[in-house]
C-alpha cells in the first residue's frame, strides 16, 4: 500500500493532522507506539491533569467555601483511588474517541515504533518482535516530547517522580516538593495542595510562570500562598535529591549561595520537556536535531531538510502546547494538499489551569518595553466585578495592552475565574486586529467575568472604566 501521508505519533499534532489529511482526500496512515492514541496530551498530560484539577477543586471548595455559601457537610474526606479511577475513565473516553475518529475517517492505524528506512519507507517495529514496512509520498513526524531529565536529579518514578507518575499517586501525601515553578509544576502542585498536602515549590528564577507577563506570576504566587498555603523557594538552584525510605531530601542553593535542604514524601521534577526523537531513525535520512532541546529544524512550511518529510508539535520549535500542535497538524495536511494555510504564532494563547486560572495572548509588557513599542495599559481587578463577588472569586485582574497611537490590542493578560475560557475573546479580537475601543464598545452579558475584559479595554482606551 502506498500512502499519501504517513504520520508518526498520535498526539494532538499527529491525530489532528491525520484527520485533516483524510478530510482532504489523502490516503493516510498513523503509527503509535503505545496501545492508546492521543499522545502525551490525552494519556498523561492535558486531559488527566485537568480531570484531577477539577476533582481537587471540588474538594477544596467543599472544605473551604461551602460553609460560607450556606452548605454544611459532615465527614468530608478524599477517596484517592476513586479520584484516580475517575481520571482514568476520562482518559479512556477521550482516547476511545480518537479510535472512533480514525475509523470514521478511514485512516489506517498501526501499533508499533515507526522509524525511517528511507524518506518514503517507514518500518513499524511491533511489540511481539515482528515488523512491517509501509511507504508514503509524505511523512509527518509528530513524536512529541518527554520530561526533561537532569543528571543530578535521579528520577526513581516512586518518590522522585515526573508529571506522569504524579497523575497516579493513590494517597494524599503529607508533603511534596515541586521542582520548577512552570505550568506543569504549579498545576500538579495545586492538585495536591487542594487535597491537603504541604507543597513547596523550588524555582531557580525570581518568578513563577516566568515566560508570561510578570504581573501574572506575582499575583498567582500571592494567591497560591494565601489560599493553598503553598511555599515558594524562589531563586533556588537545586543541586541534588536522594531517597531514604519514604522520604525525599532535596538540596538547593539559595540566592546568597547558602545550602538549603527540604524534605517531603514526594518530589515532582517539572523542569520542562525535551523533544522526543529516539528510535525514529532520523540518521537514516540525514536529519540532525538541534543541540538545545533536541528539536527537529523545519522551514516556514514545517518541512524538514528532507523534502516531503514534515515535523509538527512538541518535536519542533515553539510553545509546547496541544493547541499549537493541533494547528500545525492542520497546517501540514493543508500544505500537502496544495493549500496555503497560515498560523499566527503570536496569537497562540497560553493557559495555566490553577485557580485562579491564568491566560495570556500576544505581547507581554516586558516584550513591548524591550522592543521599544509605545503602548497603553488598562487593568480591571476582579474584586470590582459583580459576578466575581457572587462566586467569591475576587482574586486577579485583566490587563489589556494597546498600541499608544493606533489603539490596536497588542496583548491581553489575565488571572482570574475562568480565564482559560475567556482568553478566546482576546484571541479572536486580536486575530481581526481589533482596537481596545472595539472591545470597549462591544456589549458583554451581565453579570459575567467577561465584563472585566471590556472594563480593562475601556481603561486602556481612555481611562474610562466604569466600575472602578
Ligand atoms: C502534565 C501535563 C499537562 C499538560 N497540560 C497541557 C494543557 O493543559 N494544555 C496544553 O495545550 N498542553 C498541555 N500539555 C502539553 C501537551 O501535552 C503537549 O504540548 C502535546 O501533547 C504535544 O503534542 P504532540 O502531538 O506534539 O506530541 P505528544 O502528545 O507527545 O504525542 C507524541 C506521540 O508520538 C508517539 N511516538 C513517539 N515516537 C514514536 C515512534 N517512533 N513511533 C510511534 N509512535 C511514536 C508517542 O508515544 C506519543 O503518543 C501538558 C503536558 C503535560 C506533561
Amino acid at each position: 500500500m502506498q500512502y499519501d501521508v504517513i504520520i508518526i505519533g498520535s498526539g494532538p499534532g499527529g491525530y489532528v493532522s491525520a484527520i485533516r489529511c483524510a478530510q482532504l482526500g489523502l490516503k493516510t496512515a498513523i503509527i503509535e507506539k503505545y496501545k492508546t492514541f492521543g499522545g502525551t496530551c490525552l494519556n498523561v498530560g492535558c486531559i488527566p491533569s485537568k480531570a484531577l484539577l477539577d476533582s481537587s477543586e471540588h474538594f477544596h471548595n467543599a472544605a473551604h467555601t461551602f460553609e460560607t455559601h450556606g452548605i454544611k457537610l459532615k465527614d468530608l474526606k478524599v477517596d484517592m483511588p476513586q479520584m484516580i479511577a475517575r481520571k482514568d475513565d476520562v482518559v479512556a473516553q477521550n482516547t476511545a474517541g480518537i479510535t472512533y475518529l480514525f475509523k470514521k475517517n478511514k485512516i489506517d492505524s498501526f501499533e508499533g515504533v515507526g522509524s525511517f528506512v528511507d524518506k518514503n519507507t517507514i518500518k513499524i517495529a511491533k511489540a511481539d518482535g515482528s515488523s512491517e514496512n509501509i511507504t508514503g509520498k509524505n511523512v509527518v513526524i509528530a513524536s512529541g516530547s518527554k520530561p526533561t531529565a537532569l543528571p543530578f536529579l535521579p528520577v526513581d518514578k516512586k518518590r522522585i517522580i515526573t508529571s506522569t507518575e504524579a497523575l497516579n499517586i493513590k494517597e494524599v501525601p503529607k508533603s511534596m516538593i515541586v521542582i520548577g515553578g512552570g505550568v506543569i509544576g504549579l498545576e500538579l502542585g495545586s492538585v495536591y495542595a487542594r487535597l491537603g498536602t504541604k507543597v513547596s515549590v523550588i524555582e531557580f528564577l525570581p518568578s513563577i510562570i516566568a515566560t508570561m507577563d510578570a504581573g501574572l506570576g506575582k499575583e498567582l504566587q500571592r494567591v497560591l500562598k494565601k489560599s493553598l498555603g503553598m511555599e515558594f523557594l524562589m531563586g533556588h538552584k537545586v543541586t541534588g535529591a536522594s531517597v531514604k525510605g519514604k522520604t525525599v531530601t532535596v538540596t538547593a542553593q539559595n540566592s546568597k549561595g547558602e545550602d538549603v535542604t527540604v524534605e517531603a514524601d514526594y518530589c515532582i521534577v517539572a523542569v520542562g520537556r525535551t523533544a522526543y526523537t529516539e528510535g525514529l531513525g532520523l540518521e537514516n535520512i540525514g536529519i540532525k536535531t538541534e543541540e538545545r532541546g533536541n528539536k527537529i529544524p523545519v522551514n516556514a512550511h514545517l518541512e524538514t531538510a528532507v523534502p516531503g518529510v514534515y515535523a509538527i508539535g512538541d518535536v519542533i520549535t515553539g510553545a509546547m502546547l496541544a493547541h499549537k500542535a493541533e494547528d500545525e497538524g492542520t497546517f501540514v495536511a493543508e500544505t500537502i494538499a496544495g493549500q496555503k494555510p497560515h498560523i499566527n504564532y503570536n496569537l497562540i494563547p497560553g493557559v495555566v489551569y490553577t485557580w485562579p486560572e491564568v491566560a495570556s495572548v500576544g505581547y507581554t509588557e516586558e516584550q513591548l518595553k524591550t522592543n521599544g513599542v509605545k503602548y497603553k495599559s488598562g487593568s480591571f481587578p476582579f474584586k470590582a466585578s459583580g459576578r466575581a463577588k457572587a462566586s467569591m472569586d475576587t482574586d486577579g485582574f485583566v490587563k489589556v495592552l494597546a498600541d499608544e497611537a493606533t489603539d490596536e490590542i497588542l496583548g491581553v493578560h489575565m488571572i482570574g475565574p475562568r480565564a482559560a475560557d475567556m482568553i478566546a475573546e482576546a484571541v479572536v479580537a486580536m486575530e481581526y486586529r481589533a482596537s481596545a475601543e472595539d472591545i470597549a464598545r462591544i456589549c458583554h452579558a451581565h453579570p459575567t467575568y467577561t465584563e472585566a475584559i471590556k472594563e480593562a479595554a475601556m481603561a486602556a482606551t481612555a481611562n474610562r472604566a466604569i466600575h472602578m
